[in-house]
């Protein structure tokens, strides 16, 4: 009998390495702080994206670029020891590898500065080489960590093959509708989805999803059906307005944890939305599983190395 090959998921973007140092609180501008402790980790939204989809049981392809650095061997390494195709990440002999200068406080907050590096480098003619990976995707998963141009190729690709395109609109940036047009699922968190509906706030984790239904038809409006809202450790919601969903608002409950590092939840919660999508759950359901691996990452320091494995997952639902 033969077994037949799961579509991939195919994610394009950013690897960074994460040079991150906790403190007891965030300095003020102008201000130092002392620190407690020091990493370097792998990194970067779509090698975060890639790994945590990838270890949830998807099987991912990563298009992206690093430098011919020590920081670009360490992040082909991890990113292959989790399980991702690194054959189509390219290695740029004149950029840097990004990294990204992570600050952590004792709650968990952090802020972040990225350096793009090779990222900067990643062109719609990366993709167009990869053009048959996308011919066999089931998910094409997207942030702005590289340019938009670049991203705009990539959805179109998994747009004309068929896949469900997935963009994480982060770091924000105005879309142009053209790449809004192409995208089956946004992800956003609140403040993204704020920007791009023009400044309006969205309701309060406590509201009730009557109360999403404006922002629900501001996001049809702008050509976008399917959103996931992000909230933190108040969950999500997921807003659709797809033919068929009677515009249909889902909220998400939190996973209660003790976070002790939040960075890159946002990023765990994408990859295993990816990854449930491929695996042919809706969009509802993906949400409510990547909404307990996302919490099950928040409680270990670091990224790629935080987060869980489909058992984790499972033994939390159990
Ligand atoms: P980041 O940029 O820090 O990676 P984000 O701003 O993109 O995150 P968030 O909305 O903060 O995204 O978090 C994404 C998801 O992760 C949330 O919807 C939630 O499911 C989970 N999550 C985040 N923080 C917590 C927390 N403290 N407790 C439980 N779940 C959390």
């Amino acid at each position: 009998m033969t077994i037949a090959t799961p579509a991939p998921i195919v994610v394009v973007g950013s690897l960074n390495a994460d040079l991150t140092i906790y403190c007891e609180r965030l300095p003020l501008p102008g201000e130092t702080v002392h620190g407690n402790g020091f990493a370097v980790n792998p990194g970067g939204k779509s090698a975060n994206q890639a790994v945590a989809a990838s270890k949830l049981g998807g099987r991912v392809v990563l298009i992206g670029a690093v430098g011919d650095d020590a920081n670009g061997t360490m992040l082909l390494a991890s990113t292959a020891g989790a399980g991702v195709d690194v054959s189509r990440v390219r290695r740029s002999p004149e950029a840097a590898t990004g990294v990204a200068v992570i600050s952590v406080d004792a709650s968990g907050e952090n802020n972040i500065i990225i350096s793009a590096g090779a990222n900067g480098t990643l062109a719609p003619e990366d993709v167009a080489g990869s053009a048959d990976v996308f011919e066999r995707a089931s998910v094409v998963c997207l942030c702005l960590e590289v340019g938009l141009d670049t991203v705009e190729a990539a959805a179109r690709l998994g747009h004309d093959a068929g896949a469900t395109v997935l963009l994480n609109l982060s770091p924000y940036a105005e879309i142009p509708a053209s790449l809004a047009g192409l995208c089956d699922v946004l992800l956003v968190n609140a403040h993204e989805a704020s920007l791009f509906l023009g400044g309006t706030a969205v309701p309060d984790a406590g509201a009730d999803t009557a109360a999403w239904a404006p922002v629900r038809s501001r996001f049809a409006d702008r050509g976008l059906q399917r959103v996931v809202v992000t909230l933190g450790a108040d969950g999500s919601v997921v807003l659709d307005s797809g033919a068929g969903a009677g515009g249909h608002v889902t909220r998400i409950e939190p996973t209660r944890v003790n976070a002790t590092d939040t960075t890159g939840a946002g990023d765990a919660f994408t990859g295993a939305v990816a990854a449930r999508l491929a695996a042919g759950e809706s969009l509802p359901a993906a949400a409510a599983f990547a909404s307990v691996a996302a919490a099950l990452a928040a409680t270990r320091k670091g990224t790629q190395t935080a987060y869980p494995e489909v058992a984790d997952v499972e033994a939390m639902l159990a």
